[in-house]
């Protein structure tokens, strides 16, 4: 079996994963005695556990808590850096960070200014740690589509100083996919990769709602796809891929188990799959933990697992130089590990 030392040798990118919930928990501890924000028990001892009986808007509360303790520039930049440092300690070589400017523009003075931080921020995080770190603006589905549209165009002007998709998150129940379309095509025909969440809180004919209303590169979870053979086959003709959390998926009841989350059964109908960790911070599962559960819960030997982290690569936006070196370093972990999934030389 590849081992968790392997596991962590293996180059890969980190295509979905939230700002807060990239946080480290002793860092939200900290900052919150550094602000003088009391928090919810919830969020200080008791972590990641019964997220399924609280169900999502209680999920989503403790999150929008766990962001009122990033104030300042100075947090935010602390915040990227440690993701960064943790990509890094994984085996990631690319970041694409999800976040939704608006949430964060009251604290930091303005959405404009939000996003100037973010960027300002994943540089120097690149800088220190040799990480590229990305970032991928999203909308707010509970919000207005007028919103989505103004964000789209900020999101297109700031490409040049490291944004690179444009998302849709927050409840998949609420809002109508069609009603986000001219945002999205504001953000495509700016040159961002489409990036939406879907197939999550919904089923498979969100998926397709989403991959025929928004042309997405990927699409953020996607894996209740596999309730339907012609959604899995529309994903597969058009290249896009889903970015798989198991872990989110457990934890909030989407999947009653880690055997449940359906990784053969859309691979094998076509589907590129990339995993993440959606949100370390409130699930207690970092990127390791996902191609973990794929080596236990699904028994991904060696050469599954590099399949899993060459897709990683070949769906992210990382530049060719660094697509290429990425994919020539996955082969030499490989040939370090026969195809019996056994650990040759570790
Ligand atoms: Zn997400």
């Amino acid at each position: 079996m590849v081992s968790d030392e392997a596991l962590a040798a293996l180059p890969k990118a980190h295509l979905h994963l939230h700002l807060t919930g990239g946080m480290r928990h002793e860092t939200l501890v900290e900052l919150a005695a550094t602000h003088g924000i009391r928090l919810p028990e919830r969020l200080t001892d008791e972590i990641a556990d019964d997220w399924r009986v609280l169900g999502w808007a209680r999920f989503q509360r403790l999150y929008d808590l766990a962001r009122g303790v990033l104030r300042t520039r100075a947090d935010i930049e602390r915040l990227i850096n440690e993701i960064a440092e943790d990509e890094k300690a994984a085996g990631s070589r690319w970041v694409e960070l999800q976040v939704t400017p608006t949430g964060y523009a009251v604290r930091l003075g303005d959405v404009v200014t939000a996003v100037e931080v973010f960027c300002a921020a994943a540089e120097a995080a690149q800088r220190r740690t040799g990480v590229g770190v990305r970032l991928v603006v999203a909308a707010n589905r509970t919000r207005p589509p007028w919103e989505a549209e103004m964000l789209a165009r900020l999101a297109a002007r700031y490409q040049d100083a490291g944004v690179v998709g444009f998302g849709l998150s927050n409840d998949e129940r609420v809002g109508r996919v069609e009603d986000f379309a001219k945002a999205f095509r504001i953000a495509r025909d700016a040159g961002l990769v489409a990036v939406p969440h879907a197939g999550e809180l919904l089923g498979a004919s969100s998926v397709r709602r989403t991959l025929e209303e928004l042309a997405p590169r990927r699409i953020g979870h996607g894996v209740r796809a596999a309730e339907d053979v012609t959604v899995m086959s529309a994903l597969a003709a058009a290249d896009v891929a889903c970015e798989v959390c198991p872990a989110s998926n457990v934890a909030l009841g989407v999947f009653e188990g880690h055997e449940e989350v359906p990784l053969r059964p859309l691979e094998e109908a076509g589907v590129p799959v990339v995993l993440a960790a959606d949100d370390p911070l409130l699930f207690g599962a970092g990127l390791l933990d996902q191609y973990a559960a794929a080596r236990d819960s699904h028994g991904y030997a060696a050469s599954e697992l590099a399949r899993l982290a060459r897709a990683s690569v070949d769906y992210s936006t990382m530049p060719d130089e660094m697509r290429a070196q990425t994919h020539t370093d996955i082969d030499s972990w490989l040939t370090l590990r026969d195809d019996s999934g056994r650990d040759g030389l570790d």
